[in-house]
């Protein structure tokens, strides 16, 4: 027996084969890879990962792999760093940062992701792939598809920071930018992807693509000795990584390699773009589409296609949600850098403000631990910063130039 049966509707659980298929001929919900956990159960346990690769394919037997992996070979195995100085700063002691803003290749949580795309993209013998992208996603599979000679074709909202295009165009893809928002890029992406025969990652192997998600959670909890967190703390933009990680909790305990999980599923989003945040605060069955307005782009998704299973995951775990202002994100920036010497992108200054929020809230006790989940790096955003930090002391080259400022600032 295969460990993966196919894929099955995450609605109606009709079954699928396996095949560069995400959405329902019935219903049209979301299709989800459908494991055999009878067979992984055999393979499996404490042991056997920790003897594994240094790398997120220690985990592979709970990816949607069924050969060698052939993409992202040192992707994932990110630092989980006991954050003591913003603990203090917090006055919550047990405070962890698990620090994916050094993922490997290009510096965020969706090396992860694309790992798996491009290995199951490879399987399927497809020759080009895709993505429509907030930044993170178009640099990561630009990176993959060089290392993977793949043909590679990038969609992005035309006003994106430098960095992240720069950081795709240095590996040759063909990006487009697009004149509208991620949710207008991603409706063009879904009708190319009808028309050209490539693999879109977050289009037609969304369902493989997002279950490499689940391996930061997975480690975090084998970094912490086998132990789930009380709190996770994680940011949302399709709302893909919050609902991974209510399912590697589940996969976890069902397989036996942890205690029943208590753990409880924060999500953070943006004031100018949180439509999981605030169908969370409403306390709705439905998510209402925002047309984005923030600092923190590579979470402005003001449609997300995981955006209900994302708020239930939270709902069903006893976590909250809350947003974050700009000004709260240029802070939260400054104070995980002053704190712990760790520069993230706008989306981790989203984190972990509201991590501070919900702290403040009562919704995480302070007597209990905590990972924030930082998901990109500070490098690939550095106009948010622009005329928020002090200035450069500029002074001729002479000591008694220095002198003169010593004396004014020391
Ligand atoms: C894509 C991304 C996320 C989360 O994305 P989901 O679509 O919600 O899975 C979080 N942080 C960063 C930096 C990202 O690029
Ligand atoms: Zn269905």
């Amino acid at each position: 027996m295969e460990k993966v049966l196919g894929l099955k509707c995450r609605e109606c659980e009709r079954r699928y084969p396996k095949e560069p298929l995400h959405v329902c001929e019935f219903c049209f919900g979301p299709l989800e890879v459908d494991y055999n956990y009878e067979v992984i159960q055999k393979s499996i346990s404490r042991r056997s990962i920790e003897q594994g690769p240094e790398s997120l394919w220690r985990y592979a037997a709970l990816l949607p792999i069924d050969e060698e992996p052939t993409a992202g070979l040192h992707s994932g195995f990110t630092p989980l760093i006991h954050a003591k100085n913003l603990g203090d700063a917090l006055g919550v002691p047990a405070l962890y940062i698990k620090d994916d803003s050094v993922c490997y290749p290009t510096l965020s949580f969706k090396d992860r992701v694309v790992a798996i795309a491009l290995s199951k993209a490879k399987e399927f013998d497809f020759d080009t792939v895709s993505c429509a992208s907030t930044g993170n996603l178009a640099n990561s599979v630009a990176a993959h598809a060089a290392i993977a000679n793949l043909n590679c074709y990038i969609f992005i909202p035309a006003d994106l920071e430098l960095g992240k295009v720069v950081a795709s165009l240095v590996y040759a893809p063909t990006v487009v930018g697009i004149m509208g928002t991620y949710d207008e890029v991603n409706r063009l992406c879904s009708e190319i992807a009808g028309v050209y025969p490539w693999a879109f990652v977050n289009i037609n192997i969304r369902p493989f693509y997002a279950e490499g998600s689940k391996t930061l959670c997975f480690e975090l909890i084998e970094q912490l000795g086998w132990e789930a967190p009380a709190h996770i703390v994680a940011p949302a933009a399709g709302g893909s990584l919050v609902t991974k990680i209510g399912k590697a909790l589940k996969e976890f305990h069902l397989l036996g390699l942890i205690d029943k999980p208590n753990t409880k599923i924060h999500v953070a989003q943006a004031k100018g773009c949180g439509p999981i945040v605030d169908t969370l605060k409403a306390d709705s069955d439905f998510v209402k589409p925002v047309k984005p307005d923030t600092i923190a782009k590579s979470l402005a998704i003001g449609n997300p296609a995981d955006g209900i299973y994302a708020a239930d995951t939270v709902r069903n775990s006893g976590g909250a949600g809350e947003h974050a202002t700009d000004e709260d994100i240029i802070d939260a920036i400054k104070l995980l850098a002053a704190t712990e010497g760790i520069f993230t992108e706008t989306a981790g200054g989203v984190t972990l403000a509201v991590t501070k929020k919900l702290i403040e809230s009562g919704h995480i006790s302070r007597d209990e631990r905590v990972v924030v989940a930082i998901t990109g790096n500070g490098l690939k955003t550095v106009e948010a910063l622009e005329n928020q930090t002090e200035a450069p002391h500029i002074i001729a080259p002479q000591l008694n130039a220095f002198r003169k400022l010593m004396a004014t600032v020391a």
